[in-house]
Protein backbone atom coordinates (compact mmCIF):
# COMPACT_ATOMS: atom_id res chain seq x y z
CA UNK A 1 0.00 0.00 0.00
CA UNK A 2 2.91 1.76 0.95
CA UNK A 3 3.93 2.36 -2.94
CA UNK A 4 0.46 3.20 -4.05
CA UNK A 5 0.04 5.39 -1.69
CA UNK A 6 3.54 6.98 -3.01
CA UNK A 7 2.64 6.22 -6.57
CA UNK A 8 -0.67 8.76 -5.84
CA UNK A 9 1.61 11.43 -4.35
CA UNK A 10 3.97 11.87 -7.57
CA UNK A 11 1.47 10.93 -10.10
CA UNK A 12 -1.63 11.90 -9.41
CA UNK A 13 -1.80 14.46 -7.16
CA UNK A 14 -0.86 17.12 -10.62
CA UNK A 15 -4.07 15.98 -11.76
CA UNK A 16 -6.23 16.95 -8.36
CA UNK A 17 -8.21 19.04 -9.96
CA UNK A 18 -9.54 16.65 -12.68
CA UNK A 19 -10.32 13.84 -10.37
CA UNK A 20 -12.08 16.45 -8.06
CA UNK A 21 -14.12 17.58 -10.96
CA UNK A 22 -14.84 13.58 -11.62
CA UNK A 23 -15.17 13.01 -8.19
CA UNK A 24 -18.37 15.48 -8.47
CA UNK A 25 -19.94 14.51 -11.79
CA UNK A 26 -19.34 10.78 -10.14
CA UNK A 27 -21.22 11.91 -6.94
CA UNK A 28 -23.86 13.75 -8.41
CA UNK A 29 -25.35 10.61 -10.81
CA UNK A 30 -25.08 8.16 -8.03
CA UNK A 31 -26.92 10.45 -5.90
CA UNK A 32 -29.93 10.87 -8.68
CA UNK A 33 -29.53 7.39 -9.09
CA UNK A 34 -30.36 6.43 -5.74
CA UNK A 35 -33.28 9.34 -5.69
CA UNK A 36 -35.01 7.28 -8.70
CA UNK A 37 -36.55 4.39 -6.29
CA UNK A 38 -38.04 7.20 -4.72
CA UNK A 39 -40.00 8.53 -6.89
CA UNK A 40 -41.07 4.95 -8.02
CA UNK A 41 -41.85 4.12 -4.48
CA UNK A 42 -43.92 7.31 -4.34
CA UNK A 43 -45.56 6.37 -7.68
CA UNK A 44 -46.59 3.00 -6.56
CA UNK A 45 -48.03 4.20 -2.96
CA UNK A 46 -50.73 6.59 -5.24
CA UNK A 47 -51.80 4.32 -7.03
CA UNK A 48 -54.37 3.17 -5.09
CA UNK A 49 -55.67 7.12 -4.48
CA UNK A 50 -57.71 9.47 -6.18
CA UNK A 51 -54.53 11.73 -8.09
CA UNK A 52 -53.07 8.40 -9.05
CA UNK A 53 -52.57 9.09 -12.90
CA UNK A 54 -51.46 12.87 -12.05
CA UNK A 55 -48.61 11.43 -9.83
CA UNK A 56 -47.44 8.55 -11.77
CA UNK A 57 -47.29 10.80 -14.85
CA UNK A 58 -45.45 13.79 -12.97
CA UNK A 59 -43.13 11.04 -11.33
CA UNK A 60 -42.40 8.90 -14.47
CA UNK A 61 -41.75 12.74 -16.26
CA UNK A 62 -39.11 13.57 -13.52
CA UNK A 63 -37.70 9.56 -13.40
CA UNK A 64 -37.12 10.24 -17.64
CA UNK A 65 -35.54 13.66 -16.81
CA UNK A 66 -33.05 12.16 -14.73
CA UNK A 67 -32.04 9.52 -16.39
CA UNK A 68 -30.71 12.05 -19.32
CA UNK A 69 -29.06 14.05 -16.69
CA UNK A 70 -27.38 10.68 -15.71
CA UNK A 71 -26.27 9.85 -19.11
CA UNK A 72 -24.70 13.36 -19.70
CA UNK A 73 -22.59 13.76 -16.05
CA UNK A 74 -21.63 9.96 -16.08
CA UNK A 75 -19.87 10.42 -19.54
CA UNK A 76 -18.40 13.68 -18.57
CA UNK A 77 -16.84 11.81 -14.97
CA UNK A 78 -15.69 9.35 -17.46
CA UNK A 79 -13.74 11.80 -19.52
CA UNK A 80 -12.81 13.44 -16.39
CA UNK A 81 -11.17 10.31 -15.05
CA UNK A 82 -9.89 8.36 -18.15
CA UNK A 83 -7.60 11.98 -19.71
CA UNK A 84 -5.57 11.87 -16.58
CA UNK A 85 -5.02 8.06 -16.68
CA UNK A 86 -3.75 8.88 -20.26
CA UNK A 87 -1.64 11.37 -19.13
CA UNK A 88 -0.22 9.58 -16.21
CA UNK A 89 0.76 6.60 -18.22
CA UNK A 90 3.39 8.89 -20.49
CA UNK A 91 4.64 10.30 -17.71
CA UNK A 92 5.68 7.39 -16.01
CA UNK A 93 6.59 5.78 -19.54
CA UNK A 94 8.95 9.22 -19.97
CA UNK A 95 10.20 8.53 -16.02
CA UNK A 96 11.21 4.82 -16.55
CA UNK A 97 12.79 5.83 -19.98
CA UNK A 98 15.01 8.41 -18.52
CA UNK A 99 15.82 6.59 -15.34
CA UNK A 100 17.05 3.56 -17.69
CA UNK A 101 19.15 5.47 -19.97
CA UNK A 102 21.28 6.79 -16.53
CA UNK A 103 21.54 3.23 -15.63
CA UNK A 104 25.35 2.15 -15.26
CA UNK A 105 25.98 -1.40 -17.17
CA UNK A 106 26.02 -3.76 -13.90
CA UNK A 107 22.44 -2.78 -14.02
CA UNK A 108 21.67 -2.55 -17.42
CA UNK A 109 22.84 -6.46 -17.67
CA UNK A 110 20.51 -7.88 -14.62
CA UNK A 111 17.78 -6.38 -16.74
CA UNK A 112 17.41 -7.98 -20.04
CA UNK A 113 15.66 -5.98 -22.64
CA UNK A 114 12.55 -7.98 -22.95
CA UNK A 115 12.28 -7.53 -19.20
CA UNK A 116 12.19 -3.87 -19.46
CA UNK A 117 9.90 -3.51 -22.67
CA UNK A 118 7.47 -5.89 -20.41
CA UNK A 119 7.62 -3.15 -17.14
CA UNK A 120 7.23 -0.34 -19.56
CA UNK A 121 4.46 -1.82 -21.29
CA UNK A 122 2.58 -4.05 -19.23
CA UNK A 123 3.34 -2.88 -15.78
CA UNK A 124 2.67 0.91 -17.04
CA UNK A 125 -0.90 -0.17 -18.04
CA UNK A 126 -1.42 -1.64 -14.84
CA UNK A 127 -1.11 1.50 -13.65
CA UNK A 128 -3.15 3.73 -16.36
CA UNK A 129 -6.22 1.23 -14.90
CA UNK A 130 -5.45 2.19 -11.16
CA UNK A 131 -5.31 6.17 -12.41
CA UNK A 132 -8.33 5.75 -14.46
CA UNK A 133 -10.59 2.97 -13.91
CA UNK A 134 -9.32 2.08 -10.39
CA UNK A 135 -9.63 5.69 -8.92
CA UNK A 136 -13.31 5.94 -10.83
CA UNK A 137 -14.73 2.83 -9.56
CA UNK A 138 -13.19 3.36 -5.95
CA UNK A 139 -15.00 6.78 -5.62
CA UNK A 140 -18.63 5.50 -7.64
CA UNK A 141 -18.43 1.92 -4.91
CA UNK A 142 -18.07 4.84 -2.04
CA UNK A 143 -20.81 7.20 -3.02
CA UNK A 144 -22.96 4.29 -4.05
CA UNK A 145 -22.53 2.35 -0.88
CA UNK A 146 -22.83 5.64 1.02
CA UNK A 147 -26.14 7.07 -0.92
CA UNK A 148 -27.77 4.11 -1.03
CA UNK A 149 -27.33 3.37 2.95
CA UNK A 150 -28.67 6.72 3.85
CA UNK A 151 -31.41 6.13 1.59
CA UNK A 152 -32.32 2.44 3.06
CA UNK A 153 -31.75 3.82 6.46
CA UNK A 154 -34.15 6.28 6.43
CA UNK A 155 -37.07 3.93 4.85
CA UNK A 156 -36.09 1.27 7.50
CA UNK A 157 -33.36 1.25 9.66
CA UNK A 158 -34.18 -2.79 10.55
CA UNK A 159 -34.21 -4.16 6.97
CA UNK A 160 -31.12 -2.38 6.39
CA UNK A 161 -29.23 -4.43 9.27
CA UNK A 162 -30.30 -7.62 7.44
CA UNK A 163 -29.22 -6.36 3.99
CA UNK A 164 -25.82 -5.60 5.83
CA UNK A 165 -25.21 -8.84 6.99
CA UNK A 166 -24.51 -10.90 4.27
CA UNK A 167 -22.79 -8.51 2.45
CA UNK A 168 -19.82 -8.09 4.89
CA UNK A 169 -19.65 -11.83 5.05
CA UNK A 170 -19.20 -11.87 1.41
CA UNK A 171 -17.03 -9.00 1.91
CA UNK A 172 -14.84 -10.87 3.74
CA UNK A 173 -15.06 -14.07 1.97
CA UNK A 174 -13.57 -11.80 -1.12
CA UNK A 175 -10.81 -10.80 1.05
CA UNK A 176 -9.39 -14.09 1.57
CA UNK A 177 -9.58 -15.03 -1.95
CA UNK A 178 -7.54 -11.99 -3.06
CA UNK A 179 -4.40 -13.14 -1.73
CA UNK A 180 -4.32 -15.81 -4.04
CA UNK A 181 -4.77 -13.40 -6.57
CA UNK A 182 -2.31 -11.79 -5.83
CA UNK A 183 0.47 -14.22 -6.20
CA UNK A 184 -0.92 -15.21 -8.88
CA UNK A 185 -0.96 -12.10 -10.34
CA UNK A 186 3.36 -11.56 -9.47
CA UNK A 187 3.80 -14.96 -11.12
CA UNK A 188 2.11 -13.87 -14.17
CA UNK A 189 3.87 -10.51 -14.77
CA UNK A 190 7.55 -12.41 -14.32
CA UNK A 191 6.32 -15.08 -17.05
CA UNK A 192 5.24 -12.28 -19.66
CA UNK A 193 8.48 -10.66 -18.97
CA UNK A 194 10.35 -14.14 -19.56
CA UNK A 195 8.25 -14.54 -22.62
CA UNK A 196 8.96 -11.03 -24.05
CA UNK A 197 12.53 -11.69 -23.67
CA UNK A 198 13.23 -14.74 -25.46
CA UNK A 199 11.21 -13.79 -28.09
CA UNK A 200 12.82 -10.79 -28.58
CA UNK A 201 16.77 -12.30 -28.18
CA UNK A 202 15.46 -14.83 -30.70
CA UNK A 203 14.70 -12.32 -33.28
CA UNK A 204 17.47 -10.32 -32.40
CA UNK A 205 19.71 -13.95 -33.17
CA UNK A 206 17.35 -14.80 -36.38
CA UNK A 207 19.85 -15.38 -38.83
CA UNK A 208 21.45 -17.49 -36.23
CA UNK A 209 18.47 -19.52 -36.03
CA UNK A 210 17.81 -19.77 -39.28
CA UNK A 211 21.62 -20.64 -40.48
CA UNK A 212 21.52 -23.74 -37.87
CA UNK A 213 17.94 -24.44 -39.03
CA UNK A 214 17.64 -24.42 -34.44
CA UNK A 215 13.69 -23.01 -35.15
CA UNK A 216 12.52 -26.03 -33.60
CA UNK A 217 14.11 -25.62 -30.71
CA UNK A 218 13.32 -22.31 -30.42
CA UNK A 219 9.79 -22.75 -30.98
CA UNK A 220 9.74 -25.58 -28.19
CA UNK A 221 11.27 -23.32 -25.47
CA UNK A 222 8.64 -20.35 -26.56
CA UNK A 223 5.91 -23.15 -25.99
CA UNK A 224 7.43 -23.95 -22.62
CA UNK A 225 7.12 -20.47 -21.62
CA UNK A 226 4.38 -19.66 -23.30
CA UNK A 227 2.06 -22.35 -21.45
CA UNK A 228 3.44 -21.24 -18.59
CA UNK A 229 2.47 -18.09 -19.07
CA UNK A 230 -1.32 -19.50 -20.28
CA UNK A 231 -1.46 -21.79 -17.17
CA UNK A 232 -1.25 -18.64 -14.82
CA UNK A 233 -3.52 -16.56 -16.60
CA UNK A 234 -6.17 -19.18 -16.65
CA UNK A 235 -5.66 -19.77 -12.98
CA UNK A 236 -6.17 -16.23 -12.49
CA UNK A 237 -9.05 -16.39 -14.63
CA UNK A 238 -10.34 -18.96 -12.77
CA UNK A 239 -9.64 -17.27 -8.93
CA UNK A 240 -11.46 -13.95 -10.59
CA UNK A 241 -14.51 -16.33 -11.67
CA UNK A 242 -14.85 -17.55 -7.87
CA UNK A 243 -14.75 -14.30 -6.42
CA UNK A 244 -17.49 -12.65 -8.45
CA UNK A 245 -20.22 -14.77 -7.83
CA UNK A 246 -19.60 -14.56 -3.72
CA UNK A 247 -20.86 -10.91 -3.99
CA UNK A 248 -23.51 -12.01 -6.12
CA UNK A 249 -25.15 -14.77 -3.96
CA UNK A 250 -25.12 -12.42 -1.42
CA UNK A 251 -26.97 -9.87 -3.03
CA UNK A 252 -29.35 -13.11 -3.72
CA UNK A 253 -30.22 -13.39 -0.40
CA UNK A 254 -30.69 -10.03 0.35
CA UNK A 255 -33.91 -10.11 -2.12
CA UNK A 256 -34.69 -13.10 -0.75
CA UNK A 257 -34.66 -11.49 2.98
CA UNK A 258 -36.09 -8.58 1.64
CA UNK A 259 -38.90 -10.57 0.51
CA UNK A 260 -39.57 -12.99 3.85
CA UNK A 261 -38.82 -10.19 6.53
CA UNK A 262 -39.74 -7.04 4.31
CA UNK A 263 -42.75 -8.53 3.17
CA UNK A 264 -43.81 -9.26 6.74
CA UNK A 265 -43.02 -5.71 7.61
CA UNK A 266 -45.43 -4.60 5.25
CA UNK A 267 -47.85 -6.76 6.20
CA UNK A 268 -47.76 -5.34 9.97
CA UNK A 269 -47.72 -2.06 8.25
CA UNK A 270 -44.17 -1.01 9.65
CA UNK A 271 -43.10 0.26 5.99
CA UNK A 272 -45.69 0.52 3.09
CA UNK A 273 -45.64 -1.47 -0.34
CA UNK A 274 -43.63 1.67 -1.97
CA UNK A 275 -41.17 1.48 0.41
CA UNK A 276 -40.11 -2.10 -0.06
CA UNK A 277 -40.18 -1.47 -3.39
CA UNK A 278 -38.39 1.32 -3.21
CA UNK A 279 -36.10 -1.06 -1.12
CA UNK A 280 -35.74 -3.50 -3.62
CA UNK A 281 -34.66 -0.78 -6.32
CA UNK A 282 -31.95 0.39 -4.15
CA UNK A 283 -30.47 -3.48 -3.35
CA UNK A 284 -30.33 -3.75 -6.78
CA UNK A 285 -28.38 -0.80 -7.40
CA UNK A 286 -26.12 -1.82 -4.67
CA UNK A 287 -25.14 -4.82 -6.78
CA UNK A 288 -23.22 -3.34 -9.46
CA UNK A 289 -20.79 -1.83 -7.42
CA UNK A 290 -20.33 -4.30 -5.23
CA UNK A 291 -19.33 -6.69 -7.99
CA UNK A 292 -17.42 -4.62 -9.49
CA UNK A 293 -15.57 -4.72 -6.12
CA UNK A 294 -13.57 -6.90 -6.79
CA UNK A 295 -12.18 -5.57 -10.06
CA UNK A 296 -11.08 -2.62 -7.88
CA UNK A 297 -9.25 -4.99 -5.33
CA UNK A 298 -7.75 -6.86 -8.49
CA UNK A 299 -6.70 -3.62 -10.15
CA UNK A 300 -5.34 -2.46 -7.21
CA UNK A 301 -3.00 -5.74 -6.37
CA UNK A 302 -1.92 -5.61 -10.00
CA UNK A 303 -0.96 -1.89 -9.86
CA UNK A 304 0.90 -3.03 -6.27
CA UNK A 305 2.84 -5.86 -8.28
CA UNK A 306 3.67 -3.57 -10.90
CA UNK A 307 4.43 -0.92 -8.92
CA UNK A 308 7.29 -3.07 -7.23
CA UNK A 309 8.39 -3.76 -10.55
CA UNK A 310 8.74 -0.06 -11.70
CA UNK A 311 10.22 1.25 -8.73
CA UNK A 312 12.65 -1.95 -9.17
CA UNK A 313 14.08 0.30 -11.83
CA UNK A 314 13.42 3.27 -11.28
CA UNK A 315 14.76 3.39 -7.54
CA UNK A 316 18.52 1.86 -7.70
CA UNK A 317 20.90 4.82 -7.17
CA UNK A 318 21.88 5.54 -10.58
CA UNK A 319 25.71 5.77 -8.63
CA UNK A 320 26.81 8.81 -9.24
CA UNK A 321 28.41 8.51 -6.00
CA UNK A 322 29.27 12.97 -6.77
CA UNK A 323 30.42 14.76 -3.45
CA UNK A 324 27.37 17.36 -2.97
CA UNK A 325 28.01 19.99 -5.27
CA UNK A 326 29.62 18.30 -8.51
CA UNK A 327 32.73 19.88 -9.65
CA UNK A 328 32.95 21.65 -13.01
CA UNK A 329 34.69 20.02 -15.63
CA UNK A 330 38.17 21.84 -16.92
CA UNK A 331 37.23 23.06 -20.34
CA UNK A 332 40.76 22.45 -21.75
CA UNK A 333 42.11 19.71 -22.62
CA UNK A 334 43.40 18.73 -19.10
CA UNK A 335 45.99 16.40 -16.81
CA UNK A 336 45.23 13.08 -16.44
CA UNK A 337 46.27 10.87 -13.44
CA UNK A 338 45.85 7.71 -12.41
CA UNK A 339 47.33 6.67 -8.46
CA UNK A 340 47.36 3.17 -7.95
CA UNK A 341 43.99 2.41 -9.75
CA UNK A 342 42.37 -0.86 -9.08
CA UNK A 343 38.96 -1.81 -9.57
CA UNK A 344 37.49 -5.09 -9.33
CA UNK A 345 33.66 -5.71 -11.68
CA UNK A 346 31.08 -6.07 -9.48
CA UNK A 347 31.15 -10.44 -8.69
CA UNK A 348 33.97 -10.79 -10.32
CA UNK A 349 36.68 -12.72 -8.34
CA UNK A 350 39.61 -11.17 -9.74
CA UNK A 351 40.17 -7.56 -10.06
CA UNK A 352 40.85 -6.19 -13.26
CA UNK A 353 42.84 -3.86 -12.71
CA UNK A 354 45.45 -4.63 -9.71
CA UNK A 355 47.54 -0.87 -9.17
CA UNK A 356 47.97 1.47 -12.13
CA UNK A 357 49.60 5.03 -12.02
CA UNK A 358 50.08 6.79 -14.56
CA UNK A 359 51.11 10.85 -15.14
CA UNK A 360 49.82 11.95 -18.36
CA UNK A 361 50.07 16.07 -19.23
CA UNK A 362 47.62 18.09 -21.00
CA UNK A 363 47.28 17.26 -24.29
CA UNK A 364 49.86 14.66 -23.98
CA UNK A 365 49.05 10.94 -25.53
CA UNK A 366 49.52 7.70 -23.79
CA UNK A 367 49.48 4.70 -25.13
CA UNK A 368 48.06 1.13 -23.67
CA UNK A 369 49.37 -2.12 -25.27
CA UNK A 370 48.38 -5.79 -23.66
CA UNK A 371 47.10 -8.87 -24.36
CA UNK A 372 43.09 -9.70 -24.60
CA UNK A 373 41.99 -9.51 -20.92
CA UNK A 374 44.82 -7.53 -19.59
CA UNK A 375 42.70 -4.81 -18.08
CA UNK A 376 42.65 -1.67 -21.14
CA UNK A 377 39.27 -1.24 -21.75
CA UNK A 378 38.29 -1.33 -17.75
CA UNK A 379 40.98 1.23 -18.06
CA UNK A 380 38.71 3.50 -20.19
CA UNK A 381 35.83 2.45 -18.51
CA UNK A 382 36.82 3.89 -15.26
CA UNK A 383 38.09 7.08 -17.05
CA UNK A 384 34.74 7.86 -18.67
CA UNK A 385 32.80 6.32 -15.75
CA UNK A 386 31.18 3.92 -17.69
CA UNK A 387 32.31 1.77 -13.95
CA UNK A 388 33.05 4.79 -11.32
CA UNK A 389 36.71 4.13 -10.14
CA UNK A 390 37.53 3.75 -5.88
CA UNK A 391 37.67 7.36 -4.77
CA UNK A 392 41.14 8.54 -5.10
CA UNK A 393 42.81 6.70 -7.97
CA UNK A 394 41.63 8.99 -11.15
CA UNK A 395 42.20 12.49 -11.05
CA UNK A 396 41.57 15.09 -14.05
CA UNK A 397 43.24 18.19 -13.73
CA UNK A 398 43.79 17.25 -10.28
CA UNK A 399 40.17 16.95 -9.16
CA UNK A 400 38.63 13.28 -8.83
CA UNK A 401 36.68 11.80 -11.26
CA UNK A 402 33.89 11.37 -9.22
CA UNK A 403 33.59 14.56 -8.26
CA UNK A 404 32.68 16.06 -11.77
CA UNK A 405 29.64 16.38 -12.91
CA UNK A 406 28.80 13.31 -14.80
CA UNK A 407 27.25 15.06 -17.76
CA UNK A 408 29.14 17.50 -18.35
CA UNK A 409 32.41 15.02 -18.30
CA UNK A 410 31.07 12.84 -20.66
CA UNK A 411 30.83 16.05 -22.96
CA UNK A 412 34.06 15.98 -22.52
CA UNK A 413 35.31 12.58 -22.53
CA UNK A 414 34.43 10.89 -25.37
CA UNK A 415 34.87 6.80 -25.66
CA UNK A 416 35.03 5.16 -29.39
CA UNK A 417 34.46 1.51 -28.02
CA UNK A 418 35.83 -1.30 -29.94
CA UNK A 419 32.55 -2.02 -31.25
CA UNK A 420 30.40 1.11 -32.02
CA UNK A 421 26.86 0.53 -31.60
CA UNK A 422 25.07 2.52 -35.12
CA UNK A 423 21.71 2.61 -34.60
CA UNK A 424 19.57 1.61 -37.94
CA UNK A 425 19.31 5.35 -38.60
CA UNK A 426 20.84 7.36 -41.37
CA UNK A 427 24.93 7.62 -41.41
CA UNK A 428 24.26 11.58 -40.83
CA UNK A 429 21.87 10.81 -37.77
CA UNK A 430 24.80 8.42 -36.27
CA UNK A 431 27.23 10.95 -36.69
CA UNK A 432 25.26 13.49 -35.12
CA UNK A 433 23.56 11.80 -32.94
CA UNK A 434 20.68 14.74 -31.99
CA UNK A 435 23.21 17.62 -33.05
CA UNK A 436 22.27 19.44 -35.91
CA UNK A 437 25.96 21.05 -37.43
CA UNK A 438 26.40 20.31 -40.45
CA UNK A 439 29.48 22.00 -40.62
CA UNK A 440 30.83 19.62 -38.14
CA UNK A 441 29.52 17.08 -39.52
CA UNK A 442 31.87 17.86 -42.85
CA UNK A 443 35.02 18.47 -41.10
CA UNK A 444 34.30 15.05 -38.36
CA UNK A 445 34.07 13.29 -41.98
CA UNK A 446 37.48 14.66 -43.08
CA UNK A 447 39.26 13.81 -39.81
CA UNK A 448 37.93 10.72 -39.39
CA UNK A 449 38.85 9.67 -43.25
CA UNK A 450 35.43 8.91 -44.25
CA UNK A 451 34.97 11.34 -47.20
CA UNK A 452 35.97 8.44 -49.41
CA UNK A 453 33.79 6.39 -48.16
CA UNK A 454 30.88 8.58 -48.24
CA UNK A 455 30.83 9.34 -51.60
CA UNK A 456 30.88 5.64 -52.38
CA UNK A 457 27.51 5.10 -50.38
CA UNK A 458 24.69 5.16 -52.77
CA UNK A 459 22.49 8.21 -50.50
CA UNK A 460 26.08 9.68 -49.00
CA UNK A 461 25.66 10.65 -45.27
CA UNK A 462 21.65 10.19 -45.76
CA UNK A 463 22.40 6.23 -46.40
CA UNK A 464 20.27 4.31 -44.16
CA UNK A 465 22.89 1.77 -42.38
CA UNK A 466 20.72 -0.86 -41.47
CA UNK A 467 20.20 -2.65 -38.09
CA UNK A 468 23.40 -2.06 -36.25
CA UNK A 469 25.30 -1.16 -39.37
CA UNK A 470 24.87 -4.00 -41.89
CA UNK A 471 25.51 -1.67 -44.45
CA UNK A 472 28.75 -0.72 -43.52
CA UNK A 473 32.16 -2.65 -43.46
CA UNK A 474 34.08 -2.94 -40.49
CA UNK A 475 36.19 -0.39 -40.72
CA UNK A 476 33.24 2.14 -41.53
CA UNK A 477 31.97 1.13 -38.78
CA UNK A 478 34.65 2.15 -36.79
CA UNK A 479 35.56 5.48 -38.33
CA UNK A 480 32.03 6.16 -38.22
CA UNK A 481 32.11 5.90 -34.47
CA UNK A 482 35.19 7.72 -34.40
CA UNK A 483 33.77 10.86 -36.17
CA UNK A 484 30.68 10.57 -34.00
CA UNK A 485 33.38 11.33 -31.06
CA UNK A 486 35.51 13.68 -33.01
CA UNK A 487 32.52 16.18 -34.15
CA UNK A 488 31.85 16.82 -30.01
CA UNK A 489 35.50 18.19 -30.04
CA UNK A 490 36.02 16.54 -27.10
CA UNK A 491 39.03 17.31 -24.17
CA UNK A 492 39.85 13.60 -23.64
CA UNK A 493 39.83 11.34 -27.00
CA UNK A 494 39.68 7.77 -25.22
CA UNK A 495 39.96 5.22 -28.18
CA UNK A 496 39.55 1.61 -27.37
CA UNK A 497 41.35 0.00 -30.11
CA UNK A 498 39.27 1.41 -32.70
CA UNK A 499 41.87 1.14 -35.72
CA UNK A 500 42.24 -2.52 -35.43
CA UNK A 501 40.27 -2.91 -38.49
CA UNK A 502 41.45 -0.18 -40.77
CA UNK A 503 44.78 -0.14 -43.09
CA UNK A 504 47.66 0.78 -42.39
CA UNK A 505 47.73 3.70 -44.78
CA UNK A 506 44.77 4.83 -43.14
CA UNK A 507 45.99 4.17 -39.93
CA UNK A 508 48.57 6.91 -40.13
CA UNK A 509 46.50 9.05 -41.77
CA UNK A 510 44.09 8.91 -38.88
CA UNK A 511 46.62 9.76 -36.02
CA UNK A 512 47.79 12.70 -37.82
CA UNK A 513 44.86 14.47 -37.92
CA UNK A 514 43.20 13.59 -34.37
CA UNK A 515 46.29 14.67 -33.15
CA UNK A 516 45.68 18.31 -34.56
CA UNK A 517 42.34 18.39 -34.74
CA UNK A 518 41.38 22.02 -35.45
CA UNK A 519 44.74 22.86 -33.74
CA UNK A 520 43.56 22.35 -30.34
CA UNK A 521 44.87 18.45 -29.29
CA UNK A 522 42.59 16.67 -26.48
CA UNK A 523 44.54 14.70 -23.84
CA UNK A 524 44.46 11.07 -25.58
CA UNK A 525 44.38 7.56 -24.40
CA UNK A 526 45.16 4.95 -27.07
CA UNK A 527 44.46 1.65 -26.73
CA UNK A 528 45.65 -1.17 -29.41
CA UNK A 529 47.20 -4.26 -30.38
CA UNK A 530 48.75 -2.74 -33.29
CA UNK A 531 52.15 -1.10 -32.46
CA UNK A 532 51.97 1.41 -35.44
CA UNK A 533 49.27 2.75 -33.59
CA UNK A 534 51.26 3.78 -30.44
CA UNK A 535 54.36 4.50 -31.42
CA UNK A 536 54.01 8.50 -31.47
CA UNK A 537 52.74 8.41 -27.72
CA UNK A 538 54.21 10.30 -25.47
CA UNK A 539 54.22 7.29 -22.69
CA UNK A 540 53.05 3.71 -23.39
CA UNK A 541 51.94 1.39 -20.65
CA UNK A 542 52.38 -2.63 -21.25
CA UNK A 543 49.56 -4.43 -19.28
CA UNK A 544 49.07 -7.83 -18.55
CA UNK A 545 46.75 -8.98 -15.78
CA UNK A 546 45.93 -5.84 -14.57
CA UNK A 547 49.30 -4.68 -13.47
CA UNK A 548 51.85 -2.54 -15.50
CA UNK A 549 54.69 -5.16 -16.84
CA UNK A 550 56.15 -2.20 -18.83
CA UNK A 551 56.59 1.46 -19.64
CA UNK A 552 58.23 3.92 -21.87
CA UNK A 553 58.32 5.46 -25.11
CA UNK A 554 58.38 3.26 -28.25
CA UNK A 555 61.78 3.87 -28.69
CA UNK A 556 62.46 2.52 -25.04
CA UNK A 557 60.72 -0.13 -25.22
CA UNK A 558 61.37 -1.81 -28.38
CA UNK A 559 64.99 -1.31 -27.50
CA UNK A 560 64.70 -3.90 -24.57
CA UNK A 561 63.31 -7.59 -24.75
CA UNK A 562 59.57 -7.93 -23.74
CA UNK A 563 55.71 -8.27 -24.96
CA UNK A 564 56.50 -5.01 -26.62
CA UNK A 565 59.34 -5.81 -29.06
CA UNK A 566 58.62 -8.97 -29.58
CA UNK A 567 55.30 -8.25 -30.91
CA UNK A 568 56.94 -5.54 -32.63
CA UNK A 569 59.46 -7.87 -34.42
CA UNK A 570 56.16 -9.92 -35.67
CA UNK A 571 53.93 -6.94 -36.62
CA UNK A 572 57.11 -5.80 -39.15
CA UNK A 573 57.51 -9.14 -40.37
CA UNK A 574 53.95 -9.07 -41.11
CA UNK A 575 53.94 -6.08 -42.95
CA UNK A 576 57.02 -6.74 -44.87
CA UNK A 577 55.42 -10.06 -45.83
CA UNK A 578 52.44 -8.68 -47.15
P1 LIG B 1 41.14 -5.88 -22.39
O1 LIG B 1 40.43 -4.65 -22.83
O2 LIG B 1 42.56 -5.67 -22.07
O3 LIG B 1 40.93 -7.05 -23.28
P2 LIG B 1 39.22 -5.88 -20.26
O4 LIG B 1 39.45 -4.60 -19.54
O5 LIG B 1 38.09 -5.96 -21.19
O6 LIG B 1 40.54 -6.33 -20.98
O7 LIG B 1 39.03 -7.03 -19.17
C1 LIG B 1 39.86 -7.18 -18.04
C2 LIG B 1 39.32 -8.31 -17.18
O8 LIG B 1 38.06 -7.93 -16.65
C3 LIG B 1 39.08 -9.59 -17.95
O9 LIG B 1 39.47 -10.65 -17.09
C4 LIG B 1 37.61 -9.62 -18.20
O10 LIG B 1 37.14 -10.95 -18.22
C5 LIG B 1 37.06 -8.87 -17.01
N1 LIG B 1 35.85 -8.12 -17.37
C6 LIG B 1 35.71 -7.24 -18.39
N2 LIG B 1 34.48 -6.70 -18.41
C7 LIG B 1 33.83 -7.25 -17.36
C8 LIG B 1 32.52 -7.09 -16.83
N3 LIG B 1 31.65 -6.25 -17.37
N4 LIG B 1 32.19 -7.80 -15.74
C9 LIG B 1 33.07 -8.65 -15.17
N5 LIG B 1 34.30 -8.84 -15.61
C10 LIG B 1 34.69 -8.15 -16.69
Amino acid sequence: MRLVLRFIKTYLTPYVWWFLGGAVALVLTNAMTVAIPGYLGEAIDALGQPDAVEVVLRNAGIIAFIGVLIVVIRTLSRVLFFTPGRLVEARVKRDVFERILLQQPAFLRSYPAGDLYSRVSNDVNALRLLAGFGLLSVINVASVLGLTLVQMLRLSPWLTLYMVIPLAIGLGLTQVTIRWLFILIKRMNEEISQLSDYALSTYEGIATVKAFAAEPVFEERFDELNRAYQRTTIQRAALRALISPILTIAGLVNVFLLLWIGGRFVIEGAVTAGDLVAFVSLVAILAGPLRGLSFIIAIVKQAQASLERIYEITDPDIERPDLPEPVGVPSAPPRIELRDLRFTYPDAPEPALAGVSVDVPAGGTLGVFGPTGAGKTTLLRCLTRLYNPPPGTVFIEGRDVRALDLDAWRAQAVLVPQRAFLFSESLRDNILLGSDDGEALERALDLAALRVDVDALPAGVETQVGESGLMLSGGQRQRSALARGLIREPTVLLLDDVLSAVDHGTEAELIASMRQQGGLSPTTVIVANRISALQHADVILVLRGGVVVDRGTHEELIARPGLYRDTWDKQREGEDAA
